[in-house]
Parts: C-alpha cells; structure tokens; sequence
C-alpha cells in the first residue's frame, strides 16, 4: 500500500502500469545523479532516494580537489551539463586547483539543470522480493522496484587499522569525520596516511595551529605533473580528459568496457598503480617546512594514557598525542552495505569483498547493478572518481531500454 503510494504521487499511475519498470536509485552523489539523469532522459521510471552531495558537502569548506577541471563532470546524456559549461555560464575561469566551493556550486547548477525529483530519504532496507526487490525507507514508507542501482559511494567503508579498532572517537577519527578542525588548535595530532586525504588533512590541521605529525608506512609521494604541464594542449597524447592515473596507462582505464576486459589480475595491479597513494604538487607549500613527515613506519601499539594516546611506532620510537586522525583511505565491501538485507548481500558474487559485475554494471542478482568505488574491481580506477559517472548511467539505462 505504502509502495504505491509513493509511486503513484510521483509518476502517474497510468505511466507505471504501461512501463512496468521502476528503477529506484540509492544514493544521490555524482554517480546516482547522473544514473537518475539518464533514466530520466529516456522516460524510465526512476526514485532516487539520498541527500544531494552529500559527501563532498560534509567535506572541509576550504579543501581543494585533486582532479583536474576536465575530470570533474558530473556526467549527463547530451554531455552539456559539464563544469566547463558552468564555469562559462557563470564566468568562472578554469581553476588549477579546483577548489570544493566551485565544484559544489556546479553540482547545484547541475541538479537545477537536469530537474531530477530526488526524495531525500535514506533507505533503511533493500530486500529481494519475487523477481523485484522491496526497498525501505528510513521514514517507514517502502516502495517495490523491478531495478535497484547502488550509488551510495565510499562513506560506509573507511579503513580503520587494526591498532585503532578498541579506542573512542575522542582520541581516534577518520578523516571524513572532519568537516573543519578547529577543535584542535593547539593540540598534538598524529595524521596516518600517504593519500590526498592524508597530507590535506595534515595541513588544514596546520592551518588552525594544531601541532601536527605524518606518519605513513611507506615513502611519501608527490604525483609528478610535470609531463601535463610543460606538453600544453599535446598532453592529450599521455592524458585523456579523465585524467586517472599515469601517463599512457591513463588512456587505458579511461574505458572501462576495454579495462572490465583485461584479466583479474592485470585489473588489480593497473588499479593499483593509479590510484597509488600521492599527494597533488599544489599542496607542496602547505606541507614541506610547516609539520613533521615520517615516512616508511607505522603505528604497532595505541594505548590511552593521560587524557590522549601513547603510540609505539615500528622504528622503536613512541609519542605521547591527543589525538589520532585516520587518513587511510576506503576499502569497499559489499558486506559494509548494511541497508542490504544479509540474505541479498550473501547472494551478490564478490571477489576481495567487491560485487562481480558483467558489461552493464549488474551483479550476479539480476537487475541489481553497484556504481561508484564498488564497480573498480570490474572497470577500474575510473569508478572511484567523478570523470566515471558516465559508465554506469549508460550501461543500466541502456540495459533496461533493452528490457533485458
Ligand atoms: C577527501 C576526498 C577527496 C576526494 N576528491 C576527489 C576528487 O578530487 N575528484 C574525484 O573525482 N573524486 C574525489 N573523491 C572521491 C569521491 O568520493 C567520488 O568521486 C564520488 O563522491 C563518488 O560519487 P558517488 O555518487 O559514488 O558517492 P557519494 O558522492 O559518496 O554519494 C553517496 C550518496 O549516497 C547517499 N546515501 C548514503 N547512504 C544512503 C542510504 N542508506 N539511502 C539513501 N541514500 C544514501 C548519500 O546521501 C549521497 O547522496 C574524493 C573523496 C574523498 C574522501
């Protein structure tokens, strides 16, 4: 009863019956947005459920983004809602750094663009149910889809080392955790991490006068830029618009559909490599001569100890900190979606805790199809930024037009 309606309220109920077909989409960040997008512009029932960005607007006001203003187009089926496009429209010059600010005010000109209906509830359950699927929501209505995309990104996965799983968040956060870090002024913190997430942290740790450390188990890393920069408009030659990964390998995981066809371990080896952890050469000033970097050691121990954490490193040495920041990234798992009800998860197919997917992104549960992160294990690095938000939105809309 719910189910209908809720579906009723937002298409006709004429429109549903002749269809037959209701994608609900889970997740409204760069990769729902765009599925949804899709769907739309070929007149296939879709729900989208989710807050708008959220994950990018819980991130620090003042964070600038690693992509590059080419690779940061929310995609769409004429391909002309790009940021280029918006920065025309509103006489933004093309930013090198693009900061947060510009890339959430283009998100926003974006939804206003393509008009998506996006009913901002979460999903609290995702069950099978006949051929279908029954979807629940957090505010007790439910609805019935024949389709289901998982688009709700890499905020249920954070790594969390082994050494950090017993202490409280008031010693121990992960980076996405911080919106501003202004609680820390003053305060002796231990960033963990050699990623983006890692070495900006540190910095806008730096920033409001926190007393910061780095510490990474392997060698710290700059991205080497200097082949983009000093080829001018040849650097098409080494780098595609996506701009994922090393020159000339980027050009390879730049389509998917050719990647998702090289074997498992060539998949894993290449995605590795380009999403190897580095720092972008902007934030070079922020970080060298400003806080201590220490590389090739790790954290072996964390006990509390007067109020803040004691930590043994494995180079012998030990620091006495208030608080430990997690810069370690993502690991998706299918098993981390807690809104998929157990027996579902257990069906989904998953090598090294990703879903199997075939050409159009749909898992061995017919017609339940995974987005974002969760698809790299299948079409590479590509998926785990916003320049890969095409593939999935052509490839589910295209298999549900073809009814299959
Ligand atoms: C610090 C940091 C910096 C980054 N910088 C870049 C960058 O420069 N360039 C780049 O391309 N990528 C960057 N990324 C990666 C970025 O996260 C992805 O590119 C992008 O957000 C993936 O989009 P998505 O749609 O898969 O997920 P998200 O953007 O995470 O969106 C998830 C959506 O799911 C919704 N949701 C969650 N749970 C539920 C539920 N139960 N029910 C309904 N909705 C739900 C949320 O409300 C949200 O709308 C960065 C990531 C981090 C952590």
């Amino acid at each position: 009863m719910a189910m209908l309606s809720l579906t009723i309220s937002r298409y006709s109920k004429e429109f549903v019956e002749v269809t037959q077909e209701t994608t609900v989409i889970i997740g409204a960040g760069p990769y729902g947005l765009a599925a949804a997008a899709h769907l739309k512009a070929k007149n296939i029932p879709t729900l989208i459920f989710g807050k708008p960005m959220e994950f990018w607007k819980k991130m620090p006001p003042g964070m600038f983004l690693k992509s590059t203003w080419a690779s940061l187009n929310i995609a769409d089926p004429q391909n002309v809602y790009t940021l280029g496009k918006f920065g025309k429209a509103h006489q933004i010059a093309k930013q090198d750094p693009v900061s947060l600010k510009t890339f959430l005010a283009y998100s926003q000109w974006y939804l206003e663009k393509v008009a998506l209906d996006i009913d901002q509830t979460f999903v609290k359950a995702l069950a099978r149910d006949g051929r279908g699927f029954h979807v629940e929501l957090e505010d007790g209505r439910s609805v019935k889809a024949s389709r289901v995309l998982i688009a709700t990104g890499v905020a249920l996965f954070p790594c969390i080392p082994e050494f950090a799983r017993h202490l409280p968040p008031e010693l121990i956060s992960h980076s996405q955790d911080h919106s501003d870090f202004l609680d820390f002024q003053g305060k002796r913190v231990v960033v963990i991490g050699r990623g983006q997430s890692a070495f900006e942290s540190a910095a806008l740790l730096a920033d409001v006068g926190a007393d910061v450390e780095l510490i990474g188990r392997g060698p710290l890393l700059w991205i080497d830029r200097r082949l983009y920069r000093y080829t001018g408009i040849a650097r098409r030659i080494f780098y595609p618009p996506s701009d994922i990964g090393p020159a000339g390998v980027s050009w390879l995981v730049a389509f998917p559909q050719v990647f998702r066809r090289l074997s498992a371990k060539n998949r894993v080896s290449l995605d590795a490599r380009c999403v190897r952890p580095a720092a972008a050469p902007w934030l070079r000033p922020r970080v060298e001569g400003r806080f201590t970097l220490t590389p090739n050691t790790c954290i072996v121990e964390a006990a509390e100890q007067q109020g803040g954490l004691h930590l043994k490193l494995s180079d012998g040495s030990t620091r006495q900190v208030d608080h430990v920041v997690l810069g370690t990234g993502y690991q998706p798992d299918v098993e981390a979606l807690t809104y998929i009800e157990p027996a579902l998860r257990q069906q989904v197919r998953k090598e090294n805790g990703y879903p199997v997917l075939n050409q159009w992104f749909e898992s061995s549960v017919p017609h339940l199809y995974f987005s974002g992160a969760l698809a790299a294990y299948n079409f590479g690095p590509i998926c785990r930024f916003v320049t890969g938000s095409f593939a999935p939105a052509r490839q589910k809309t295209r298999h549900t037009v073809l009814g299959l």
